[in-house]
């Protein structure tokens, strides 16, 4: 099965087939969140893909090595170089330290993608903690020539590169379109050209994130963290580099820049990008209200919500299309995805009753080729579900004696489903939880209909008994005009 794994290279534009570098190690790196805001959509979704690739090459056999940093510094407003940090902003409108706001998004990151059942990589460095790292780069690149000072900041030197080296392999960009369609930003006069980019920022007076450096007390430029990191724990080359579409330039155009001259070399064999997110057919953003948290979907509490969707629910659906192409949420589409979930679920239940026969209608070999041919065609998650529906069909058809399947085929079918379903797509069943939910609803009505009903015969002893005794295990009832309600204190 590893020989057959085909994956689309942005980098060449086509679909390849995949080799390790070292064939008991695969390293991968992805560009993890900046940890300034509560993890929405567009954290969902590179997020579940790269999980899907790690589960994916791990079921094959591979060993992986994944990591995902954390950005908590350097990352400016606009994804520019000029602006103020995006965290050190946070803090100073929330009056707190800027490694609270990064703890805190870091934290609710985790939880955020735990519900999901996003397995944590192997190694989660952050870039507050590798500016030494980042400092040597810089180091490198000046020495080679490919860097200059300017102001106590220093930049990239695209001119010059793009001489020697290709510049805009990944991107497609060419340099001199680049450079007449950049605008002139105040401060760029700092730079001899406005395509180049800073490695390393002189902090202004009032930028709070600062460290010492040879040149100034500053920053390191927002790409340059990825390449410091991806090389301290991968090594020079490595197999995978991944995140989302809206990365791929400047962010990773800009990585293989600093990698080729600090370290010789374009640092990934495989450049592999998922699409974007759109809400209602429209691209998610602040200003057009369609902006929606993970913790919003889960409890239904935005506006353009009718319901609550469980995180299984988002991670189908973001798997229900394949990861180079873009996903439209609307609540038409998660409920159909709802429906379809729990016939998959119901299925895997059916599926451990079924009474094997003498005889097999069904031909599960073939099935379970077509799931592996549909993995390895660039991880072809919609072909996989389709096929997987098609078992569904047969574990219903065999439930009501219209089809067979023999003990080994039986066997062999509830392997394939179980491994595909749980381990591969990382779905996880949910009906257990929702269950207790039911039942602490059905007995918080119960016992607030008690102490209504003590309330009108004014029994006061037993209705302020009733709630401080569920003050007492975190339950706070709040009386309003409709009656009362209810809430449990995290
Ligand atoms: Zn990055």
């Amino acid at each position: 099965m590893k020989d057959n794994l085909v994956v689309f290279n942005t980098l060449s534009r086509k679909k390849e087939a995949f080799k390790s570098i070292n064939p008991h190690r695969v390293g991968m790196y992805v560009c993890g969140p900046t940890v300034y805001g509560d993890p929405h959509l567009g954290h969902a979704r590179p997020s579940i893909t790269f999980d899907l690739i790690f589960r994916y090459l791990e079921h094959l056999g591979y060993k992986v090595r994944y990591v995902r940093n954390v950005t908590d510094v350097g990352h400016l407003e606009n994804d520019a170089d000029e602006g103020e940090d995006k965290i050190a902003k946070k803090a100073r409108l929330e009056q707190i330290e800027p490694m609270e706001v990064a703890q805190y998004y870091t934290d609710s990151y985790h939880f955020a993608m735990d519900k999901l059942n996003v397995k944590r990589p192997s190694i989660e460095p952050r870039a507050s903690g590798h500016i030494i790292e980042q400092m040597e780069i810089v180091e490198q690149i000046l020495e080679a020539g490919y860097a200059y000072e300017s102001n106590g900041s220093i930049y990239f030197d695209v001119e010059k590169y793009d001489k020697n080296y290709k510049y805009g392999v990944l991107s497609g960009r060419v340099l001199e379109e680049l450079i007449a369609n950049t605008r002139t930003l105040d401060g760029q006069d700092e730079k001899r050209n406005p395509a180049d980019f800073a490695l390393w920022k002189k902090a202004s007076p009032e930028h709070i994130m600062r460290w010492k450096s040879p040149w100034s007390v500053g920053f390191p430029g927002w790409h340059l963290e990825c390449s410091a990191m991806s090389h301290k724990y991968l090594g020079d080359e490595f197999d995978i580099h991944g995140g989302g579409m809206d990365l791929l330039f400047p962010h990773h155009e800009s990585e293989i820049c600093q990698s080729q001259i600090a370290h010789g070399q374009n640092p990934a064999k495989y450049w592999i990008h998922n699409n974007m997110i759109t809400v209602n057919g429209q691209k998610m953003g602040k200003s057009l209200g369609n902006f929606i948290n993970l913790e919003e979907f889960f409890e239904g509490s935005h506006k353009l919500l009718e319901k609550a969707y469980s995180p299984m629910t988002i991670r189908f659906f973001i798997l229900q299309a394949h990861y180079r192409s873009t996903v439209d949420f609307s609540n038409e589409a998660l409920q159909a995805t709802e429906r379809g979930l729990s016939r998959l679920m119901q299925a895997s239940e059916t599926l451990e009753k079924l009474k094997a026969s003498d005889k097999s209608t069904e031909n599960v070999q073939e099935l379970k080729s077509a799931m592996y041919e549909a993995m390895n065609d660039d991880f072809n998650t919609p072909i996989l579900i389709a096929h997987l529906f098609e078992a569904v069909r047969i574990i219903n058809s065999v439930k009501d004696n219209k089809a067979y399947l023999t003990e080994t085929d039986l066997n062999e079918l509830k392997s394939v489903f179980n491994t595909f379903v749980f381990d591969i797509l990382g779905m996880k069943k949910e009906s257990d939880e929702s269950g207790s939910n039911q039942i602490t609803e059905g007995l918080m009505e119960l016992i607030l209909d008690i102490r209504a009903k003590a309330k009108e015969n004014k029994d006061w002893t037993t209705s302020d008994s009733i709630r401080n005794k569920l003050n007492q295990l975190n339950i706070n009832v709040k009386d309003t005009k409709d009656g009362a309600e209810w809430s449990i204190e995290n």
